[in-house]
């Protein structure tokens, strides 16, 4: 973007490095390197497939890092930075500035300074990539494949509320007549816009979960991962997946869909043995985030789903979303 570019950069991005830290600005950022293990994760968000083109910026660039930070939530990791790779069709110095606001709010609670990046013209629509660097020592990772039988399911937060307000701005047809679809849409848009990544609970959980992730694609497809990666099987109760009053109070069946086949949730979904109840519900007091116990791991493979009387619930709602499906 020749002169544009570096103007944009400087305008929006240039924030100085927290001390012990080279950021923006020279061909490389240096981050210091701590012993243990770099927790590294990448999203690519696309306009039109992970974005609306009229979302509030800041609330894009909050999400932009937040899916990111949430991936080291689910970890057990500390962020250590992130570099921002952007795509854009025209330089909109409203839409940097409400985008760097949204970005760096969420950056500073978590001290995750903004290292680098890239910015190049983009074709038809905006792309944001950000890659995120955290540290955690390689045996306290929250992996996926460590559930074991008897292990109790827990999530954090509610479910559903995501895929509700996601519906309802796309003009679905899935609701009630009558409903009162902006007061819907009222109480569910901010999980969808704003989600909070769960860092101080999986940062608690080290030690205490077994197996973790946050949930981007759907509880059932997601846990999903934790079974094949576990070489275990699991028994969900649907009605104690735990919603928020405005999806609670759904016809059933749009409030189980919500619930356990939603995407853009960002709650973590972990597993810890029966004997470490106690120790999962101080981690999450001590984080602030409530969280549920929603079934347990089994010996035998595949994914049972029961309703709140044992009853097997079949078949099980579609899965989670799939961008080639
Ligand atoms: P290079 O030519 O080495 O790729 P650039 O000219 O693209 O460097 O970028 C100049 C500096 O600005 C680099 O330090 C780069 O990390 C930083 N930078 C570029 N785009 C962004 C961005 N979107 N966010 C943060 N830093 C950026
Ligand atoms: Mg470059």
């Amino acid at each position: 973007m020749a002169d544009g570019e570096f103007d944009l950069i400087r305008r929006h991005f240039s924030r100085p490095a927290p001390p012990g830290v080279l950021g923006v600005g020279d061909d490389c950022a240096l981050l210091p390197t701590q012993p243990g293990a770099m927790a590294i994760s990448t999203d690519l968000l696309v306009e039109g497939r992970h974005f609306f083109s009229d979302v509030d910026p800041a609330a894009l660039g909050h999400k932009s890092l937040a899916v990111n930070l949430s991936d080291l939530a689910a970890m057990g990791a500390q962020p250590a930075g992130f570099v921002l790779g952007l795509a854009l069709p025209r330089i909109d110095h409203d839409f940097l500035a409400g985008f760097a606001r949204g970005m760096y709010a969420l950056a500073d609670r978590h001290a995750c300074p903004l290292i680098g990046g890239d910015t190049t013209r983009g074709q038809d629509g905006i792309v944001i990539s950000i890659t995120i660097f955290g540290t955690v020592a390689p045996d306290d990772a929250l992996r996926r494949d460590g559930a074991r039988p008897d292990d109790d399911i827990w999530v954090s937060g509610c479910l559903g509320d995501a895929d509700i307000a996601l519906r309802l701005l796309l003009g679905e047809d899935a609701f009630p007549p009558g409903a009162d679809r902006s007061a819907l849409l009222a109480a569910t848009r901010r999980a969808l816009e704003w989600p909070e990544p769960r860092l101080a609970l999986g940062q608690g959980l080290r030690g205490v979960a077994c197996a973790a992730l946050d949930i981007s694609d759907g509880l059932l497809q997601d846990l999903g991962h934790v079974l094949t990666a576990s070489g275990v099987g699991a028994r969900v109760d649907a009605d104690a997946v735990p919603v928020s009053p405005a999806v609670a109070a759904l016809p059933v069946p749009l409030r189980r869909l919500a619930a356990l086949s939603g995407g853009d949730v960002y709650e973590l979904c972990f597993t810890a043995a029966p004997g470490s109840r106690a120790r999962v519900i101080a981690a999450a007091a001590a984080a602030g985030v409530p969280v549920t116990r929603i079934g347990q791991i089994t010996a035998a493979p595949g994914l049972r789903l029961v309703d709140a009387s044992g009853d097997p619930i079949d078949p099980l709602p579609h899965g989670g979303y799939d961008h080639f499906a």
